[in-house]
C-alpha cells in the first residue's frame, strides 16, 4: 500500500542514480520532481512544497547538508538522504541538522519504498493523537506511563522510560548519539556514548525476547539507534 500520489522531489546529480529513483517512484504511484543541483532543489522544494525529499549528500555545487539546513529554516518535509560509503560524517551531520533517515548506496527498491512510507507517516502524524504504542509483545502506556510486554507490567527506570519514549515517538527513523544525548541527558552529555549503550542494553534486556539479537531496538553502527516501525 503506498502513498498513492505523494509529491517526491528527488535531488541526485547521477543520471542512472535518478533513472532508478525515477523508475520506482513512479512504478508505485509517486509523483516525482528533480533536481540535479542544490540549488535547483531549493528552488523545487519552494515552489512545489513535496511531501518528501530524497537527498543524495554529494551535489555539485551545495552539499547536502547546506540543503537540508536551508529548507529547515521554513520547512518540516521529511528529508532522507542518500549518502555514498566514506560520507559518514556528513551523513551524521545531516541527520542532526534536521534529517529524517538515510539510505547508503547501494540499496534496493523495497528498502527505499519502506523507508519512505515510514517517513510520509510520521510527517502525518501527530503524536499526540496516540496514547498507547506497540511493538512486538511490548505496549507503551503514554498517559499511564506503563510499559506492559507480554501483558505483564516492565519495571523501567525514568531515564530508561524517557529513552524509549524518544525512540518510539521517531519509530522507524533513526536517531544519532548526539540526538538521543542531547533530549535524554541534556546538552551537556552530547559526547557520552557509553551512556547509551548501557541504557540500550537494558532496555534491551527488559523489552526485547533476545537482548544479544534485537529485533526493534535496533543499533545503527556508527550513527545511532533505531526502533523498527511495526508495518501498521
Ligand atoms: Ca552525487
Amino acid at each position: 500500500m503506498e502513498q498513492s500520489g505523494a509529491l517526491v522531489l528527488m535531488v541526485e546529480d547521477e543520471p542512472q542514480m535518478r533513472r532508478f529513483l525515477r523508475a520506482t517512484l513512479t512504478s508505485h504511484g509517486y509523483r516525482a520532481l528533480e533536481a540535479a543541483t542544490g540549488e535547483e532543489a531549493i528552488a523545487q522544494a519552494t515552489q512545489w512544497n513535496p511531501d518528501l525529499v530524497l537527498l543524495d549528500l554529494g551535489l555539485p555545487d551545495l552539499d547536502g547538508l547546506e540543503v537540508t539546513r536551508r529548507l529547515r529554516e521554513w520547512s518540516t518535509v521529511p528529508i532522507l538522504v542518500i549518502s555514498a560509503r566514506g560520507q559518514e560524517g556528513d551523513k551524521i551531520a545531516a541527520l542532526d541538522g534536521g534529517a529524517d533517515d538515510y539510505l547508503t548506496k547501494p540499496f534496493g527498491a523495497g528498502e527505499l519504498l519502506a523507508r519512505m512510507r515510514v517517513a510520509l507517516r510520521h510527517a502525518q502524524r501527530s503524536p499526540e493523537a496516540e496514547p498507547v504504542s506497540r511493538f512486538g509483545d511490548v505496549v507503551v502506556d503514554f498517559g499511564k506511563r506503563q510499559v506492559l510486554r507480554g501483558g505483564q507490567a516492565v519495571h523501567l527506570t525514568p531515564l530508561e522510560y524517557k529513552l524509549l519514549i524518544l525512540l518510539l515517538k521517531n519509530a522507524g527513523k533513526v536517531l544519532t548519539h548526539r540526538q538521543l544525548l542531547r533530549e535524554v541527558w541534556g546538552p551537556n552529555a552530547s559526547s557520552q556514548t557509553h551512556y547509551l549503550r548501557v541504557y540500550m542494553a537494558q532496555l534491551r534486556q527488559k523489552l526485547e525476547a533476545d537482548s544479544a539479537r534485537p529485533r526493534w531496538l535496533t543499533t545503527e553502527p556508527g550513527v545511532g539507534y533505531r526502533l523498527r516501525a511495526p508495518e501498521p
